[in-house]
Formats: C-alpha cells, sequence, structure tokens
C-alpha cells in the first residue's frame, strides 16, 4: 500500500521526524511467533498449507514475502516497545496494529497479531508485568481480546464501531461500541471519560496504543464520523494521558481506507505529530 512509502516521506518533508529517528525491525524469531500463535497455525503459514477457506479468512493469497513481511512488521512493535521503554517514551511502527489475528488463524488482513505477540514476548523475558491495549481503530480488536481472554496481565480496551466488522466480537477487557454516525463529540467525551480512569487502575508499565484512523467520517469502512481534527485530538490526548503518567507507549498503525489517500496520510501524520508533542 502506498500510505507506507507516503507517509514517511511526508514526515521527513515536513521535519516532524529526520532520517536518524527511523529503524528497521530484523524478522521476528520463531519463538516469539510460538508464544502467541499456536505451533499448528504457524506450521500452515510456514510450510504454505493454509486450506482456501483459512487464507479467504485473511483476505489475500498467501505467499512467503507477506508472511515475511508480517513477521517484520511484528518485530517492529517489539522494537518500538523497547525504544519507548528504554527512554524515548514513545515510539511508532509505520504499518502493525493487526488486531484480527487470532493465536490458530487469521482474518481481516491480519497474519501475525503483533501486539501481542511483542506484549507476550516482554512478559515472557519480565520486562514488564502488566500491559494495557488501547485499541482505537475503527474495528473491534476481536484477535487480541480472544488471545488475552485468560490473561490477567494485560488489559485490552477497544473502542469502536457496535455495528461494523467483525460481527462476532469476543469481550475485550473493555469493549465500547459507537453507533453509525457518531461524531467528534461523543467519541471524545466517552475517550475523556474512560482512558484515565482505565490507565489508573490498570497501571500498566506499557501502553501498545493502535491508532488507526479508520475512524474518519471519509472512511468507506469506517461507519463513524470523526473530523480530521477529532481523530488529531484522539491521539493527542491518548499521549497526554502516558506523558501525565510516565507511562511509554508503543504506537501500531492500524487501518485507514478513506477514499483519498492524502487524507490517511493527513491522519497518520497527525498520530506522528502528536506523538513528537508527548517529548517536548
Ligand atoms: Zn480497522
Amino acid at each position: 500500500m502506498e500510505k507506507y512509502t507516503l507517509l514517511p516521506e511526508q514526515l521527513l518533508y515536513e521535519g516532524t521526524i529526520t532520517e536518524a529517528a527511523f529503524f528497521t525491525a530484523a524478522p521476528l524469531s520463531e519463538e516469539a511467533i510460538l508464544r502467541t500463535h499456536t505451533a499448528g497455525y504457524w506450521h500452515k503459514l510456514k510450510t504454505n498449507t493454509l486450506t482456501r477457506k483459512e487464507a479467504r479468512a485473511i483476505g489475500f493469497p498467501m505467499r512467503p514475502e507477506l508472511i515475511a513481511r508480517g513477521r517484520v512488521i511484528a518485530q517492529g512493535t517489539l522494537d518500538c516497545a523497547r525504544f519507548a521503554m528504554s527512554g524515548d517514551g514513545v515510539a511508532l511502527n509505520i504499518a502493525g496494529g493487526t488486531h484480527h489475528s487470532f493465536a490458530d488463524r487469521g482474518e481481516g488482513f491480519c497474519v501475525f497479531n503483533d501486539i501481542a505477540i511483542a506484549a507476550n514476548e516482554l512478559l515472557h523475558t519480565g520486562e514488564i508485568s502488566r500491559a494495557l491495549v488501547v485499541d482505537l481503530d475503527v474495528h473491534q480488536g476481536n484477535g487480541t481480546a480472544s488471545i488475552f481472554a485468560g490473561e490477567p496481565r494485560v488489559f485490552t480496551l477497544s473502542f469502536h464501531g457496535a455495528k461494523n466488522y467483525p460481527n462476532r466480537k469476543p469481550p475485550s477487557d473493555l469493549d465500547v461500541g459507537f453507533p453509525d454516525g457518531t461524531g467528534d463529540d461523543v467519541y471524545l467525551r466517552e475517550l475523556y471519560e474512560v482512558l484515565p480512569g482505565v490507565m489508573d487502575r490498570v497501571k500498566p508499565d506499557l501502553v501498545f496504543y493502535l491508532s488507526g484512523v479508520d475512524v474518519l467520517a471519509s472512511d468507506k469502512l469506517g461507519r463513524l464520523s470523526l473530523s480530521l481534527d477529532g481523530c488529531k485530538e484522539r491521539d493527542r490526548f491518548v499521549f497526554q494521558m502516558c506523558k501525565d503518567r510516565n507511562l511509554p507507549v508503543a504506537v501500531s498503525m492500524g487501518g485507514g481506507y478513506s477514499e483519498r489517500l492524502a487524507t490517511i496520510i493527513e491522519a497518520h501524520a497527525n498520530t506522528f505529530r502528536m506523538a513528537e508533542q508527548m517529548r517536548d
């Protein structure tokens, strides 16, 4: 998708970030994959033996390049978490947010669940003892909710369109579903009310923020009606709440399907711009 090249170009061009701020991730290790995904699913991915039905659920024909790409993206989220915790405060993956991936299967264009993989790895190594997932992509984080259903050390919060995909929504620790057409006022009021309380209750060592911009009114799949400014305020508020509590935050981009590519880039760029303000 063009946004993955255009977004960094825009951020460099306007000076929000410098070339030196970029990092490239290595492919994720098999051990890390297997801490989240089942051996059976990983074997099918590796040997390209998903059934046609399983591949169709993911939504694109499986090719080795896509598996390799998914491994790099997931490692990117893990790297972001470590950068955020080692003093940067915030680090952003230019991709990621593949929250429709379950332990044993993928769907909705998601092969590996990058946030779940990163959280499980950091819990395993003892680098964190609690994590909070703030999933504000317009689609409910069904894979993440399912993976962490029995894991008290990871709190999953999902804001999403109530009538939107996925039809079946395994419960997150806290789900907030909005009716079609919900705009800035209602959405932001709910965010202001819910997020600080969750952060104070959960007391995480690390926040994963899934900043999908498919909440925009212009989005072809979103069904909500946030403005660009509303979406930017959403990002600002999340970062401010993290900053106020000294919480490191690792960001995954998630979806964005507005008619105009420029709108998608602008909304994702706003997330980086707001993150930069967090460093001030
Ligand atoms: Zn989405």
